[in-house]
């Protein structure tokens, strides 16, 4: 690294990798540092693989249309570099009369945003649908899908290697500093520290990109920039259960937006699986034991009463990196060019949470952009 780099990606994850997909050119020396030894080992790859339709986010937020707009650009990826999905559709199911009201005021919400393919099933109607899943009416969305995040994200950095972008793992960005209109970049390889210098930074580190904020002069805390994680746990339903639901299965939202309540996905194989649930932590922790298998099992049922309680077992965690405080309304995801803080060159990619997988392309277009004027 010897020369001075235009453009350097923290973070290897879905966002990064879709971000060096954007910005990578053969005249360019553009750089992924990642600290894990491969792509995508934190939250892009413990998740639910939904291709989110985008009906849950605030009007005119960056979430609604980065989700909308990635949406339709995923779809196309995936059918162009043959990344495993799968279109299944989705419906929000409302338990009882009481819920129908929310269901109407997502569709108005989503139809707002943009989200095409929403409508109201009749109770009949879902039955049809959906033969195993209770409620009295439900919300259906066909433009929700699955895909296999892992090949998503080798396809971005592949995309970026093929025009001379390198990605660099078990390098942790330690530093980040501003030095005569360029930015040098502190990096600890395997014990071993080294500094190179920088045009460009994007700051995509998932989990720690309030800390990457800091090491570049902001105070996360007066930015509006501190992360609180919270951890979503997912239980696995017995083989002997799949085929039992074809499409995406999800209770009407909570109120507060944390997660969107205890729902049922597909994997890419047919198996089903619960989950998240939304728990703020301290620390990174993704250990899971079956303490919530009980309110698991008992908010699942409600939706699917097939289950039985042994048919669920633990599986994995991820965390979600949310600048909402336990107790506040939602916040949108941060895409922002840091040069009115006298940053000129940084980008911070904070507060990707869901739907980033989703976005990750949309989110990418933006910060192609923002480079195109920064060089
Ligand atoms: C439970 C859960 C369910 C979700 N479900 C969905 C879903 O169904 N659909 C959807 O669209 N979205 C979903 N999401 C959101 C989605 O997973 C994230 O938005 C997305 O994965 C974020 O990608 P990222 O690249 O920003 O972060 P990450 O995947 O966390 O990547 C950040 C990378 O930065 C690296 N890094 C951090 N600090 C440094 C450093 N100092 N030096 C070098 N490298 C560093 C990390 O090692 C990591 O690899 C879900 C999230 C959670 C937690």
């Amino acid at each position: 690294m010897g020369e001075i780099a235009d453009i350097t990606i923290i973070g290897a994850g879905v966002v990064g990798a879709a971000v060096a997909a954007g910005v990578a050119q053969k005249n360019r020396q553009v750089y992924v540092i990642e600290k894990n030894e491969s792509f995508g080992m934190e939250t892009s790859s413990r998740n639910s693989q939904v291709i989110h339709a985008g009906l849950y986010y605030p009007e005119n937020s960056l979430k609604a249309k980065t989700c909308v707009a990635g949406n339709t650009l995923l779809y196309e990826l995936c059918r162009r570099y043959a990344i495993g999905h799968r279109n299944t559709g989705k419906i929000i199911v409302a338990a009882d009369s009481s819920e129908c009201e929310a269901l109407e005021d997502l569709l108005h919400k989503g139809r707002k945003n943009g989200v095409e393919g929403l409508r109201l099933l009749s109770r009949r109607e879902l039955r049809s649908l959906e033969p195993d899943v209770a409620g009295v009416a439900a919300l259906f969305s066909s433009s929700t899908g699955i895909l296999n995040v892992h090949e998503l994200i080798k396809m971005f950095l592949s995309q970026a290697k093929d025009e001379g972008a390198q990605v660099v793992y078990k390098s942790e960005v330690t530093g980040v500093e501003r030095k005569n209109d360029l930015y040098q970049i502190e990096v600890d390889s395997a014990g071993e520290k080294f500094i190179f210098e920088t045009r460009v930074v994007i700051n995509s580190a998932g989990l720690h990109a309030d800390k990457v904020a800091r090491m570049a002069g902001i105070d996360p805390g007066g930015a509006g920039y501190t992360l609180y994680y919270c951890k979503g746990e997912y239980y696995s339903v017995s083989w002997g259960k799949s085929g039992l639901i074809n499409r995406l299965v999800y209770p009407v939202p909570p109120a507060e937006l944390t997660g969107v309540g205890v729902h049922v996905t597909l994997d890419l194989d047919g198996r089903i699986r619960l989950g998240p649930s939304a728990q703020y932590i301290e620390e990174i922790d993704y250990r899971i034991d079956d303490s919530n298998k009980r309110r698991f099992y008992e908010e699942a049922k409600k939706l699917l009463p097939f289950l039985d309680y042994d048919d669920i077992e633990p599986e994995m965690a991820g965390i979600r990196p949310k600048l909402q405080k336990p107790g506040e309304g939602p916040k949108d995801f941060v895409v922002r060019h840091e040069a009115d803080r006298g940053l000129p060159g940084l980008i911070n990619l904070i507060g990707i949470e869901s739907p980033g997988i989703t976005a990750s392309p949309a989110i990418a277009e933006i910060v192609r952009d923002m480079v195109t004027e920064i060089l």
